[in-house]
């Protein structure tokens, strides 16, 4: 037999893809999981909620929120974006919600929600999915590709689609290169930051709403929430810094000194001049003069600048005061190595998508090759854009594949 469509891969991109085909009339389709589960990262994407995409209906703004990807992404979101994500899903019995920052969730808050739809879209349409199926080689033959899989049987398919995940995992890296292809060598993005400091030893947990942090040395900046970890810094204002920045730090191999504003909004030195006239008598530990500043980081930065346990406000040194507008506005941590957010991490690097036409997501080297998902050199900070990239991309390939079939 020789099937219409082989998808290699049954993660998100690789569903969405066989099941467009499918349900547009491609024929017949075959999804080739080489684990014993489909849609593993679906499961517990989002903390287990699945965060299927982000509320942002404007193409070119959704896309801004790709450090790799941002100008290709443009043209494929405005024929399925956000919109027709949602509008899918709604169709297939999956109403979504919006969270106050824009992410999106079913309504179940369940991600297998998400994974029930797929499943059930994908046997409506008679796609067929075989789970322990490796494909360890491929070939294209006079127009028709010839699949290995990891027990020696062979297979056949007119065309084929790509959704093997991040190329830190080798086997669907060298599949698209034994087809022609050249890949961007992968580095993680979305990762925190290791930073062994005195001043945020055991202060695990405590937050920040709104950080200015930037790289020094180079022209890395992000805002956003930071969360003291224990052994460093996360939230999304790092986060975003960590993908943005995913080679350049991979270069440094994380080694490389961080400037933080705890305070973008506010001038610090005002305040605390003012609290020096007004609070003369109280001890400047006892209460941050900040909402912005938690009283536990309020104390570390006072400790750092040699402000001692009963130090009243009217004591306070015009270097000290100094010191503690630097600290507030310009506080530096050497960052000493990385780790991985087990909330949500991606591959930076994979096929160049100067290699593939994003119109179609078909190969520029090999025709019949479609590629959708982390496999391509394109991913996004957090808040559901991988996913839409997923959908996106599957879409295109999915759809090109069927319309094809259909005009024979
Ligand atoms: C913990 C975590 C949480 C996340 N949460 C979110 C979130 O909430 N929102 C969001 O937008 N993004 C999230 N992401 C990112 C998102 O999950 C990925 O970008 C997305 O799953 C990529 O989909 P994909 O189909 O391209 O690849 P994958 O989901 O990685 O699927 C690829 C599949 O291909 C299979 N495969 C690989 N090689 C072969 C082979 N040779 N033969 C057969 N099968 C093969 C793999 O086993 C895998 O099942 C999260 C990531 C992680 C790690």
């Amino acid at each position: 037999m020789i099937w219409n469509l082989i998808t290699i891969g049954g993660g998100a991109a690789g569903f969405f893809g066989a099941i467009t085909h499918a349900e547009m009339g491609g024929g017949s389709t075959l999804i080739l999981e080489r684990t014993s589960q489909v849609l593993g990262k679906v499961k517990i994407s989002g903390g287990g909620r699945c965060n299927v995409t982000h509320d942002c209906q404007e193409p070119k703004a959704f896309s801004a929120h790709y450090p790799r990807g941002e100008k290709a992404l443009i043209g494929p979101l405005h024929r399925w974006g956000a919109t027709e994500t949602i509008a899918w899903f709604e169709a297939h019995g999956v109403a979504l919600k919006t969270e106050a920052d824009g992410r999106m969730f079913p309504v179940t808050n369940d991600s297998q929600t998400i994974m029930d739809c797929l499943q059930d879209a994908a046997d409506d349409a008679q796609v067929e999915v075989r789970r322990r199926c490796e494909v360890t080689a491929i070939r294209l033959d006079s127009g028709v590709f010839t699949f290995v899989l990891s027990d020696g049987e062979v297979l056949r398919a007119r065309n084929v689609l790509l959704a093997t995940g991040g190329t830190r995992a080798v086997s669907g890296a060298k599949l698209a290169e034994s087809l022609g292809h050249a890949l961007v060598p992968p580095v993680p993005s979305l990762f925190t930051f290791k930073v062994p400091d005195p001043r945020l030893k055991d202060l695990a947990g405590v937050s920040v709403d709104r950080v200015d942090c930037a790289i020094e040395g180079t022209r890395l900046k992000a805002s956003g929430p930071l969360l003291v970890t224990h052994w460093g810094m996360s939230g999304p204002g790092i986060l975003r810094l960590s993908a943005w920045g995913a080679r350049e730090l991979a270069e440094k191999d994380y080694q490389f000194t961080m400037q933080v504003d705890w305070l973008p909004e506010k001038g610090a030195e005002a305040v605390l001049r003012r609290c020096r006239e007004t609070w003369g008598k109280r001890q400047l530990p006892v209460r941050t003069p900040f909402t912005e500043v938690p009283i536990r980081l309020w104390v570390r930065l006072l400790e750092r600048d040699g402000v001692s346990e009963g130090q009243l406000w009217s004591q306070l040194t015009r270097d000290q005061l100094k010191a503690l507008v630097e600290q507030l506005h310009q506080a530096t941590f050497e960052v000493r190595g990385k780790s991985m957010n087990k909330d949500e991490f991606v591959t930076c690097g994979g096929v160049d998508v100067r290699e593939i036409d994003l119109k179609t997501m078909e190969s520029r080297r090999c025709p019949g090759l479609f590629f959708a998902g982390e496999i391509m050199n394109v991913d996004g900070i957090t808040g559901g854009f991988n996913f839409q990239n997923a959908w996106t991309s599957g879409y295109h390939a999915g759809m090109t594949m069927a319309h094809r079939k259909t005009q024979f």
